[in-house]
């Protein structure tokens, strides 16, 4: 590396250090060292009205690093061009000192950036605040407000349809109205792992770990799915470090406390715990009425007062399902032209609803394995097979007592259905699991966290 790289790397650093992210990406990022010839420097910047900045802010540093590296005091002068920076291989009018020497443009300097993903329609705005989640709302504002500073990680934990995914894009998109400069991604952990095995593959963790580990705000959904992931455990244990040692904010979620997360490392359970751990309860009757009455507003329908209260009343815990339920009754009131929303109508339109609830649904038992495949990572020919390997004889009697439980199905039947077992080792399974029910609560939340995808 020559000098001229070793002092432009030094100014870097420093302004680095000194500045927060966003007037380093703004000012910074897009800067190249042009030229240092004597004691002169020349800048190159992509937009003349950074010129002021740099002179105000930015020199005392370039000086402070050129005395450092040369034990000179530098002059510095500027090149300024409304066009972006471009490579020289594209026929760019400058050449950088980093080009000089060998084509590497400054990689310390530059990052991609990136796709944050982020969700638009969720907000803080409309996400209608009760007890259940006060507490999970004023720490994510609060994390909005303060990246890295106030609890790293936030670990929000709730069951489903409760508003998780809501809230973690709340705090992207608040972020990035902030500072639209900030480098922020929100991923769910089956692309995260997707994308990690994707990037193995074509052996270019490279690009993977250099999008990840240079965030300043990684927003990571439903975590639980990296139980039993190994590989992917280890790479997330790496990015997680490398966020929190340089004050990146981590948000995580969950369904279930960190506590219950069997199957994950032990080190990175223990570190979802080193900020704030949050709970979101299901919401009680009021604060349903309240998420109802938000949510009819984008409904040209007027919903009478009898006709929330009762929908309040039919889901009492998720709001996907009272969602559903507005859904349901905006196609019957289209379809009808109606103005107003009734009880009668209420009722009518979610009768089918109702009618796929547990009690009355009949559940195919392709339907359980599947699900039950998904939740543990088990393929349908491996809960068929003859594996005996822990964690798919487990998935497996899971599966077969989740078959008894919720579905008529008669023992020899089931027992064919995971390919002609007898009927005899179904009932094993199913007083297995219904012993370790008991004493392991653990286990519980899985099959509730199951049953709720069944159905
Ligand atoms: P989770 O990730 O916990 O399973 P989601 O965040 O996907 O749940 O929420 C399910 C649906 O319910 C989303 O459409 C979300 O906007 C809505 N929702 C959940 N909680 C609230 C709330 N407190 N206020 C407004 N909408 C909510
Ligand atoms: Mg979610």
């Amino acid at each position: 590396m020559s000098q001229e790289q070793v002092f432009w790397n030094r100014f870097i650093e420093l302004a680095h250090t000194t500045f927060k992210q966003s007037i380093y990406d703004f000012y910074v990022a897009d800067a190249r060292l042009l030229e240092l010839e004597g004691n002169q420097v020349t800048i190159f910047l992509n937009r003349p009205f950074k010129k002021d900045f740099w002179v105000k802010n930015f020199e005392e540093l370039l000086r402070a690093a050129g005395f450092e590296i040369y034990g000179e005091l530098l002059t510095i002068q500027y090149q300024v061009s409304e066009n972006n920076y471009q490579s020289s291989s594209s026929q760019s009018q400058v050449n950088t000192v980093a080009e000089k020497e060998n084509n590497t443009v400054n990689q310390q300097n530059y990052l991609q950036p990136v796709r944050s993903d982020i969700k638009s329609q969720y907000t803080f705005t409309n996400f209608v605040q009760g007890d259940n989640n006060q507490f999970a709302k004023a720490a994510a504002l609060a994390v909005s407000d303060n990246l890295g500073e106030l609890y790293n990680p936030l670990f929000i934990f709730g069951g489903p349809g409760l508003g998780k995914t809501h809230l973690l894009n709340a705090i992207g998109n608040k972020v990035l109205a902030d500072n639209p400069q900030a480098r922020i991604k929100y991923v769910s952990s089956e692309t995260f792992i997707n994308e990690f095995l994707e990037h193995l593959r074509l052996n270019d963790m490279e690009t993977f770990k250099k999008t990840y580990r240079n965030l300043d705000l990684l927003l990571i959904d439903d975590i639980q799915s990296l139980r039993n992931k190994a590989s992917t455990q280890e790479e997330f244990f790496h990015t997680f470090n490398a966020l929190h040692e340089k004050n990146k904010q981590i948000v995580l979620t969950s369904d279930r406390n960190p506590d219950y997360l069997d199957n994950l490392e032990e080190r990175l359970v223990t570190r979802f715990k080193w900020g704030l751990t949050s709970e979101i309860t299901p919401p009680d009757f009021e604060t349903r009425i309240a998420i109802l009455r938000n949510k009819c507003e984008n409904y040209p329908y007027e919903f009478t007062d009898d006709t929330l209260s009762y929908l309040a009343g039919q889901f009492d815990s998720n709001v996907r399902d009272l969602e559903g339920a507005l859904k349901d009754i905006n196609l019957l009131a289209t379809m009808r032209q109606l103005s107003e929303i009734t009880v009668d109508v209420a009722a009518e339109a979610i009768r089918s609803r109702k009618q796929t609830n547990p009690q009355n649904q009949v559940i195919p038992i392709e339907r359980i394995q599947s699900e039950v495949g998904n939740f543990y990572g088990v393929s349908l020919k491996e809960l068929k097979g003859a594996k005996r390997v822990q964690h798919i004889v487990h998935a497996r009697q899971v599966a077969m007592y989740l078959a008894r439980e919720l579905t008529d199905n008669s023992l020899p039947k089931i027992g064919k259905e995971f390919g002609n077992r007898d009927h005899t080792t179904v009932m094993h399974a199913y007083n297995k699991i219904k012993t370790m029910l008991a004493e392991d609560d653990n286990l519980e939340i899985e099959l509730t966290t199951i049953k709720n995808k069944i159905r």
